[in-house]
Parts: C-alpha cells; structure tokens; sequence
C-alpha cells in the first residue's frame, strides 16, 4: 500500500498559496491572515477525508479517523505556520502526509483498531511570539493565561489577543491540555534542516533523541579608548576578549565535551563599533546544544570557566545571564524500532540520527511515545525560500509513515 503522490502534490500546491510570495517563499506567520485561510483550508480538507474535525482552545486541528475498537489514537502531524520568507516544507509535509495516510486507508478500506488522528499544531515557528512548538506546549498543559498575556509579538499584540482575534477560547487555555491516556503514540515526518541525509545519501532519517539548548545573553565590558593613543599593553580591548570567547565555544563544542555537542555564537554587537576607538562593550549570545545533558553540562561548564579566564587575564568585565537550559529528549524505543523494522521491511537505507532542531515531537514525548521521520534538505538549507526536499523524497517518507502508522494502529 501507498500513498497517492498526484494528491499529495495537488494538496502542496493548494497549500502553498497561502502567503504565497513574489520571490517563490512564503510567509505565513502563525495567527496570521494567511495562517487562518490555510487553516479552513485544512479544516474542509480533513472533513472531506472523513474525519472528525476538533479545534481546541489554542487552534491546534485534530481530525479524528475511528477506529474499530475503544482505544488510545495513533497521532500523525506536524505544522503548517512558517518563519517570514520561509519555504514550503518545513512543518507543511508532515501534516499533508498525515492527511494522504488517512485517504490511503480511506481508499484501501483499511480498518485499524486504534484511531488515527490528524494533527496541525498552531504556532510552532518562534518567529512570531519569541518561543517555539506552542501548540504542543498547549496540548501538554504548559501554557496558562498569564503566559498569553506575556507573550507579544512586535507589534505589541499579545498572544491572548492574537487567538481571542481568530476566536479560539483564549480564556479557557488549560482545557487544551489533552489526556496523555487519550493518546497512544505521536509520529512526525519533517525536513531535515540539515545537511547530513543528503551527504550520506540517505532516503530517511529515523530520529532517536531530539538536543535541547542552552542559552547565555554575555555582556563584556572593557574600556573605550583612543586607538591611536593607547598602547596595546593597557588596553581594554571587549572585542579581543570576545573574539576569544567565540573560538573557545567552537572548541569546546567541536573538540572537548561530546560528540554531538554544538555550540553557536549567533550574535555579536559592539559598541561604540567605530574604527578609531578600541572596543569598550560587547553583548553576545550562545546557544549549546546536546542530545545528552551530561554532556551539554560539561560543555556550558567549559565555557563558563573561559569566561572567568578571559575576564582575569584581560581585565574585563563579563557578566552573562542563562536564558534557558532545556532537557533534551529521547524518542520512544518502541517506536523507534517499529518505524526502522519497517524500514527494513520496504528496503528503505535510513540513518539513525539525532535532531540538532526542537520540534513539536519533543513535547508531546513528554506525555507519549513519539517517533519522528527526517527527509533531506536539499544543502541542508531551511527557514529560507530556498527550502527544497524532491516530491519523490517526500512520498518515499509519507510511504513509511503510512505503513509505520498501520502497525501501530493495529490492522
Ligand atoms: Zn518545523
């Protein structure tokens, strides 16, 4: 059994209008105009396919495909809201192929003991709101009012607003909060956002833990002198010492704490920033990622002692603040080896692999087995217009998840 790939692609194209912009992107930021009429899109796509359509009180669309007997769902989904200028994939396959799994077995006549649901989680890109996978926040019972009314976006609307303006029951958030007994397993297929696949000339990737960061907002301060009347022995110099900051992160990341360790300095200013006065302030942020926390400790702990190194032997001042310090999160063993027996069944090549990205899949681990799927991203790129996974790719993991998705829903 397959899934349809003219209907699949004929749902992407539909889909794809939605925000729809002159250089081939697209922007559909979650709540937004564009995220809405996507939404009833998907909202009339899922009835026609039969399901049993429930929107709860943060957005996120479940479709409901009954099973032939009283038990816990198998939940297949993903996102449809984007980052400004995004691309057409990420998020976006995983929720068509969740819809093309249940025509598929619509078509098919395939009765399945447990029910199949089809999810789209509201506000999964960080774009927006400033935190990522809200949805999935919502649907574990993390999200409360003075959460929503904290949260603004750029213009100064509040989350609370925002979903009051696209009439979700903003007030009664805590009933988003779904019964983990309800659900029986959650898979996701997604975009790589990475290069790895296509390097290694893989199909699939079958995901086993997802890395979590560690955040640090550094600020330097040194002295802002005179670039030509102050001799380099007695300077302050907060740009020198951050530069040694940046290449020790890419050390310690690279090189001494573990293999999956990665570390980031995605920002740097510097102030006054002109070229006749030597550096006096600098703020930077560092984002440590690990699929092991024993590991991500050694690494943050790493970094902090240069801290105090380059303050002592530069005589700056460095203060820094933790923004977050997240737990990473393994995958269900169970599904895992479901999704890689029938892998092996369809002679599909897959390589295990981590998430360097979060997803939605790692809070709903919280509260359920979770599998995830990876399909290549062409030169790793995402978040981006140029965002490109093949349509066969893309079928060849929806195939998998259909099949994965008959066996643990039980024929
Ligand atoms: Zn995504």
């Amino acid at each position: 059994m397959k899934i349809n790939p003219e209907r699949f692609k004929k749902d992407f194209a539909e889909l794809k209008q939605f925000g729809l912009l002159e250089n081939g992107g697209v922007t559909r930021v979650s709540f937004s105009e564009e995220d809405m009429a996507a939404r009833a899109w998907l909202e009339k796509a899922m009835e026609d396919a039969g399901l049993e359509v429930s929107i709860d009180a943060f957005g996120n669309m479940r479709g409901c495909r009954a099973g032939t007997e009283d038990l816990p769902a198998v939940m297949v989904g993903s996102h449809i809201d984007t980052v400004p200028e995004g691309g057409h994939y990420d998020g976006v396959i995983g929720v068509l192929s969740a819809l093309e799994i249940v025509r598929t077995l619509n078509d098919g006549n395939v009765k399945t003991r447990r029910p199949v649901e089809v999810v789209n989680f509201s506000s999964e890109e960080s774009s927006r709101f400033g935190v990522a996978t809200l949805g999935s926040k919502a649907m574990e019972g993390k999200l409360n009012l003075a959460l929503l009314n904290k949260l603004k976006d750029k213009n100064g609307i509040s989350l609370y607003e925002a979903l009051k303006g696209c009439g979700y029951d903003a007030d009664h958030i805590e009933s988003a909060k779904v019964d983990p007994k309800s659900i029986y397993a959650f898979l996701e297929m997604h975009i790589e956002q990475g290069p790895v696949l296509e390097a290694k000339k893989y199909p699939v990737g079958i995901v086993t833990s997802i890395a979590a960061p560690t955040r640090f907002k550094v600020t330097i301060k040194g002295l802002a002198d005179h670039s030509g009347n102050t001799p380099m022995g007695m300077r302050k110099d907060a740009l020198a010492g951050a530069s040694e900051l940046v290449l020790g992160v890419e050390r310690i990341a690279s090189s001494e704490a573990g293999e999956k360790t990665v570390g980031t300095v995605g920002y740097l200013y510097v102030t006054p920033g002109a070229m006749n006065v030597v550096p006096g302030k600098v703020e930077l942020g560092i984002d440590i990622r690990d699929v092991s926390m024993e590991d991500k400790n050694k690494a943050v702990q790493a970094v902090k002692d240069l801290i105090a190194d380059i303050a002592e032997r530069r005589h700056l001042d460095i203060e820094y603040e933790q923004l977050c310090n997240d737990e990473p999160v393994a995958l269900s063993d169970r599904v895992i080896s479901t999704l890689q027996e029938t892998a092996d069944e369809m002679g599909i090549s897959y390589l295990s692999m981590p998430s360097g990205a979060g997803h939605d899949a790692m809070n709903m681990a919280h509260f359920t087995e979770v599998g995830m799927i990876f399909v290549p991203s062409a030169k790793g790129i995402s978040h981006n217009i140029e965002e490109h996974t093949s349509m066969d790719e893309v079928c060849f993991g929806a195939d998998l998840l259909l099949k994965a998705t008959i066996k643990l829903a039980g024929e």
